[in-house]
């Protein structure tokens, strides 16, 4: 079986898998985006997954993406998501060649791609990246517990000056642990920090949650993951 034969049965199957743990939970299946993680593909997958109907892509590090961005820029409708953590000396090309940003770490972050894309004339839709396991090794804003919150308010406050961001909701990368329960556990505190955030800071639409991987997406589903970002699943092995 070719690549491109591949590629289309994998999505079918994910989308299929999607489907029932969207009704599993009462959800529509509308709501739930995927987004086809591409780090370490070549464009040629990245073409067969286009073909297949896949629009929205995921790369890690700014530099490899925007190779490929500038190679596919014939492909229309198609939408470029940053999901690695941005170093500072690469905002700007975030700005020029992404349409959204959902690792979104640090205030100073914010400030740097606000100033941008205030240049650029652009608006840049943007979710913060939160830890709430307290896993050391991960970036976000700590969002551990209630009092990690409530800092986390005031952050949000500062981050809503910047007019050329748009904050659109959270995302997370899930524990590195393979235990399931640790996911469900990390899921769950998602939503419930999603729900904290739409009572306490209604002036900002919380509506995306940002969740699940190759191996968790069906559970991030059943907790209200509205985009998944999916990889090997979809597209096989990366290559190193
Ligand atoms: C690599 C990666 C993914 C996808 O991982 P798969 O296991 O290939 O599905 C999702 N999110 C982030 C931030 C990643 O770096």
């Amino acid at each position: 079986m070719d690549y491109q034969q591949c590629i289309s049965n994998n999505y079918h199957q994910v989308c299929q898998n999607i489907e029932k743990a969207a009704n599993k939970s009462g959800r529509n299946t509308e709501e739930i985006k995927i987004i086809a993680v591409t780090k370490k593909q070549p464009v040629e997958v990245i073409k067969a997954a286009y073909a297949c109907g896949m629009r929205k892509f995921g790369e890690n590090y700014a530099e490899e993406g925007i190779k490929k961005i500038i190679a596919l820029n014939q492909l229309v409708d198609i939408e470029w998501h940053m999901i690695g953590h941005i170093q500072s000396r690469k905002t700007k090309l975030v700005c020029e060649g992404y349409h959204y940003v959902h690792s979104l770490d640090s205030l100073k972050l914010a400030g740097k791609l606000n100033t941008i894309c205030m240049q650029k004339q652009r608006r840049l839709p943007v979710l913060l990246e939160v830890n709430v396991s307290g896993e050391i090794s991960k970036n976000g804003f700590k969002a551990e517990d209630l009092s990690d919150w409530q800092k986390l308010l005031v952050t949000i406050d500062q981050l809503a000056s910047f007019d050329n961001i748009e904050i659109q909701g959270l995302m997370t990368m899930p524990p590195l642990t393979a235990n399931p329960q640790e996911s469900i556990n990390c899921f769950r505190m998602m939503r419930e920090l999603q729900i904290f955030l739409q009572n306490n800071r209604p002036i900002i639409n919380w509506k995306e949650l940002s969740m699940g991987t190759s191996f968790d997406y069906e559970v991030a589903i059943e907790h209200g993951a509205t985009m998944v970002r999916i990889g090997e699943a979809i597209l096989g092995p990366r290559i190193n």
